[in-house]
């Protein structure tokens, strides 16, 4: 029997732990209360390849295309990004504050990092996702949901809600029925 996955130290043990430098601590009084969904893909619309992990540790080649150059010096970071073969990689523990959401506002609460957990999946806005990803996101959320239980499915959002105007990921591909009808569902 595989070991089910679990959340042990605000890690997820089923995850390949791929540490990031970009994070910070939540600000106090700060409560894990918000999950957004991002979308982000290294060449665009090109999957596969660790160029992604690379981006989010500071150590994107910026010879190997001409994206690369504009974006190298960025710093950002989600928890975690979900493959397209639906592997998990974590980059910055839960309790950590990661940056991944930008300017962005939910409900009147600005600042959206300070109390979010960002979840990559690897994709663009016009591409369907993988089933594999749908699989482990569904997974993933259920356990996050009942560790930091302030998370709800009305507190599950894309960037584009939270950042409108400015942001367009996990994009109208994302099947946000069939996500919310797993979490909620059997
Ligand atoms: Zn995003």
């Amino acid at each position: 029997m595989p070991v089910q996955p679990s959340i042990e130290n605000h890690l997820l043990t089923s995850a390949k732990w791929c540490p990031s430098p970009n994070y910070n601590h939540r600000p106090s009084g700060a409560n894990i209360s918000l999950l957004v969904i991002h979308n982000i893909s290294l060449p665009p619309r090109q999957f596969g390849g660790e160029y992604i992990e690379s981006f989010f540790q500071n150590r994107l080649p910026r010879e190997d295309h001409p994206y690369f150059a504009e974006i190298a010096d960025l710093q950002v970071s989600a928890h975690l990004l979900i493959k397209r073969s639906g592997e998990v990689v974590q980059f910055v523990s839960f309790d950590q504050r990661a940056w991944h959401a930008g300017v962005s506002s939910f409900e009147s609460e600005t600042n959206c990092n300070d109390f979010s957990i960002g979840i990559e999946l690897e994709g663009c806005d016009d591409l369907p996702y993988t089933s594999d990803q749908y699989t482990t996101l569904i997974q993933v959320t259920r356990l996050l949901m009942q560790r930091y239980p302030l998370i709800t499915p009305t507190r599950i959002v894309g960037h584009d809600q939270i950042a409108p105007g400015r942001k367009t990921d996990p994009g109208a591909t994302f099947d946000w029925k069939h996500y919310l009808d797993c979490l909620t569902g059997e």
